[in-house]
């Protein structure tokens, strides 16, 4: 096992550890839980950012300014919520007026 391998191997022990020391009914809550970092990796690959208002409208499927996390499919948590959970991104918020471009209209 490289040591690459073997640290992501330690790092996923560490969480499926903690999460297995959560009971039911205590699941984090999006309050808790961290936001995404623009400068993350999987945020810079899928060209998220906190502000919809900043992409450039050809990046994006029209209508380019109805498509922000907060009516994404792909969001979760409540309407209303400033950060919310997103599947994308599992463990973190994204901002209600952010955007990403895997953006996909609600059904
Ligand atoms: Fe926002 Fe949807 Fe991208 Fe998640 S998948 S970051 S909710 S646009």
């Amino acid at each position: 096992m490289s040591k690459i391998a073997r640290r992501q191997f330690i790092q996923l022990s560490a969480v499926a550890a903690a999460g297995c020391m959560l009971r039911p009914g205590q699941e984090a809550q999006a309050q808790d839980m961290p936001k995404v970092e623009e400068s993350d990796s999987m945020a810079q690959a899928m060209k998220y950012t906190h502000d919809a208002s900043t992409v450039d409208a050809s990046a994006r499927a029209n209508p380019a300014s109805e498509q922000h996390c907060s009516n994404c499919a792909l969001v979760q948590g409540e309407d209303g919520q400033e950060w919310r959970p997103c599947q994308i991104f599992p463990g973190k918020v994204v901002s209600a007026k952010g955007w990403c471009s895997v953006w996909a209209p609600k059904a």
